[in-house]
């Protein structure tokens, strides 16, 4: 099932996410699956969980972005463990569609994570799945890549996107 994406401007996005406490169920693997589904439909990189309403510690990311083997990831409670190095690159927000601003984030970043049977492992990435271990982890604690921008450069965006939410443009 492809759900819609709740865009910015709903609290829930700035709203920190709940714990999984519960592994293994037929709903959390459903859920897991339709994210999937949403992240590719909507041409994603990644999809956190408060992206489609549901305010609970879960992220996807399959940075492969369609092209070659999928390399599917499930974070369930994702914690940064390491984050080395610096990179500047564009970023954009399935949330906040039409808008890529330049964001600093590190290089190198280590998470530790349970998968949708609870088991506890590590993840490391450099480059695009280090921007989005960071990205995705932002989204469950109520963070945006926004918040990484200059006020002014913020406030730019959010006057635009008032503009566009005005006019109906942005639903
Ligand atoms: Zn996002």
């Amino acid at each position: 099932m492809i759900y819609p994406i709740v865009k910015y401007g709903d609290p829930v996005l700035e709203t920190k996410a709940q714990p999984v406490t519960e592994f293994d169920t037929p709903d959390l693997h459903k859920l897991v699956e339709d994210m999937f589904e949403t992240m590719y439909a909507a041409k994603g990189v990644g999809l956190a969980a408060p992206q489609i309403g549901i305010a609970r510690r879960i992220a996807v990311i399959d940075i492969s972005g369609g092209e070659g083997p999928p390399q599917k990831l499930v974070l369930i409670n994702p914690e940064i463990v390491r984050n080395e190095g610096k990179q500047v690159t564009e970023e954009g927000c399935l949330s906040v569609p039409g808008f890529r601003e330049p964001v600093r984030r590190g290089a190198r970043v280590t998470v530790q994570a349970q998968n949708v049977k609870g088991e506890v492992f590590q993840a490391a990435g450099e480059e695009l799945l280090a921007r989005a271990f960071q990205h995705e982890i932002d989204h469950l604690n109520g963070r945006l890549y926004l918040n990484h921008l200059s006020a002014l450069k913020r406030d730019l965006i959010r006057r635009r996107i008032r503009k566009l939410a005005k006019d109906g443009e942005w639903t």
